[in-house]
């Protein structure tokens, strides 16, 4: 067909292509493009670099099989979830996190974004983006082991405000006032708080950084709940919240998992029942043991979750505006470690939720702690 056109036109398509591959390999990332098939067509000089690769290695290969992902654990990534597949079956742009290995072998973490090539709606291949983060991680390890230090070291010294706060409550230091008692109570729920916020703190960097130690025996999950509602009754009688326990079915057995981080994530959906609830309000706690799993729900009749704001309510921050105008008090991180908790356990949290009326929050536990699911975005 080229040797048909006209001298002017080679000489013009001639001088696309080679605008073409002068913006290509111009891209300041990674950049790999391919045919409809998966095929590498395109590989910019970056993307070679990153890779360890030769241009003539990579084009007319299949993508997939010669450009090989993995997880953070080194395991090779499922054709099925990888970006490019994602990009080709959804026809939408892709973003991810993920390994790379490199023609030496080496493992390069890599910031993905792959997007479909439509010409009239219909696919031409794919292009994707990449870059090297390998410094954004340390730099995101090291915010880490800041955080993770800085609440450790908080600690001691927060210890010893609660235990001279107590002591002086308690008279051992010699009589107090009423007002003295008063302002007592303040500093000890003070210095309560910011033991939970520190707490939080840490689970969430060991979330992110992947350190998380779980620690998997019998869990009793009645004593567990009554433990956790034991220890928020304070909280609920102050606010005028009654809170029950519904057992329901069979009494589940046979759960093994790790009690701290589940009394951690049960505390956390209680508390917030109890504070997102006008007074009088009431907070149902319900237990069901299923054949694989245990199911908690809590449930409360408060001020529910707006629209705009159910898809976000696990992100990190996140406070919906009918809370935030009325409860000034809060970090939007409860939720998100939560999430984050029962992930490592191998369960799932989901709700169902209505402005006005109320909120019910759903844990799956599984009966035993699974791996979990490889979660790039998580891990990296
Ligand atoms: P925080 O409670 O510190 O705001 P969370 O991460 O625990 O943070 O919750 C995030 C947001 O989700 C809350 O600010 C609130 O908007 C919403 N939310 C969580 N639980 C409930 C609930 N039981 N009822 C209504 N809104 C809730």
């Amino acid at each position: 067909m080229n040797s048909r056109q006209s001298p002017t036109l080679k000489a013009a398509s001639a001088e696309t292509r080679a605008e073409t591959d002068a913006l290509f390999n111009s891209i300041g990332d990674g950049a790999i493009a391919t045919d409809e098939f998966g095929r590498i067509t395109r590989v910019n000089p970056v993307a070679l670099q990153i890779l360890g690769y030769k241009a003539s290695e990579l084009v007319g290969e299949w993508f997939p099989r010669k450009v090989i992902a993995m997880s953070e654990e080194g395991q090779p990534i499922n054709l099925i979830d990888r970006p490019i597949t994602k990009a080709f079956l959804t026809g939408k742009t892709v973003f991810q996190k993920m390994f790379y290995q490199r023609k030496n072998g080496q493992p390069v973490p890599v910031s993905i974004s792959v997007s479909p090539i439509l010409l009239k709606g219909r696919p031409l291949g794919a292009i994707e983006v990449f870059r090297d983060i390998t410094l954004e991680e340390e730099i995101d390890r090291m915010k880490s082991d800041f955080i993770s230090l800085a609440a450790h070291q908080l600690r001691t010294p927060l210890s010893s405000i609660k235990t001279y706060s107590h002591m002086l409550q308690d008279g051992y230091m010699g009589d107090i006032t009423a007002e003295q008692k008063r302002s007592l109570t303040t500093i000890i729920g003070a210095a309560d708080r910011m033991n939970e916020l520190m707490s939080m703190l840490l689970n969430i960097t060991r979330i992110e950084s992947g350190t998380i130690a779980l620690n998997s025996k019998q869990v009793d999950i009645y004593r567990l709940t009554e433990d956790v509602m034991r220890e928020v009754g304070l909280l609920a009688a102050e606010r005028g919240v009654h809170m029950q326990l519904e057992k329901q079915g069979k009494t589940p057995t046979g759960l093994r998992t790790d009690s701290l981080l589940l009394k951690e994530i049960i505390t956390n959906l209680v508390t917030n029942a109890i504070k997102y609830t006008p007074p009088k309000g009431e907070v149902i706690i319900s237990v069901r043991g299923r054949r694989n799993d245990v199911l908690v729900s809590v449930s409360d009749n408060g001020w529910g979750i707006p629209k705009y704001a159910q898809d976000q309510v696990f992100s990190k921050f996140f406070r919906a505006n009918n809370i935030t105008k009325r409860e000034t008090t809060g970090t939007g991180l409860g939720l998100y470690m939560v999430k984050g908790l029962l992930e490592e356990l191998g369960g799932k949290i989901w709700f169902i939720t209505e402005e006005g009326q109320g909120t019910t929050f759903f844990c799956s536990i599984p009966r035993k702690i699974t791996t979990s699911p490889v979660n790039i975005n998580k891990t990296m």
